[in-house]
């Protein structure tokens, strides 16, 4: 005999940008997709200081939009340092 049991089961119905707060998943991914849990085609910045370090065991993690994503790129690109080097 099976007894059955109600589980709710959490799962990613969207994702948001950390900067613009809009959706990083296209429209007819999320009318095609039951749930967003294996979606990983956005930018993802993620960074961890090992203990010792100035921001000592720290870590950021943003989920960003193509559009953040590019205009955070090309501050980067912009800095000094990459100038320097000719990036
Ligand atoms: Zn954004």
């Amino acid at each position: 005999m099976k007894t059955t049991a109600n589980q709710s089961v959490e799962v990613i119905a969207d994702i948001l940008c950390d900067a613009c707060g809009a959706s990083v998943v296209p429209d007819f991914q999320k009318e095609h997709r039951d749930n967003l849990n294996d979606f990983s085609e956005y930018g993802i910045l993620h960074a961890s200081y090992g203990y010792g370090s100035n921001q000592d065991g720290d870590s950021f993690h943003f989920d960003l939009c193509e559009r953040c994503f590019k205009e955070l790129v090309s501050k980067v690109k912009s800095m000094p340092a990459c100038n320097a080097q000719g990036a």
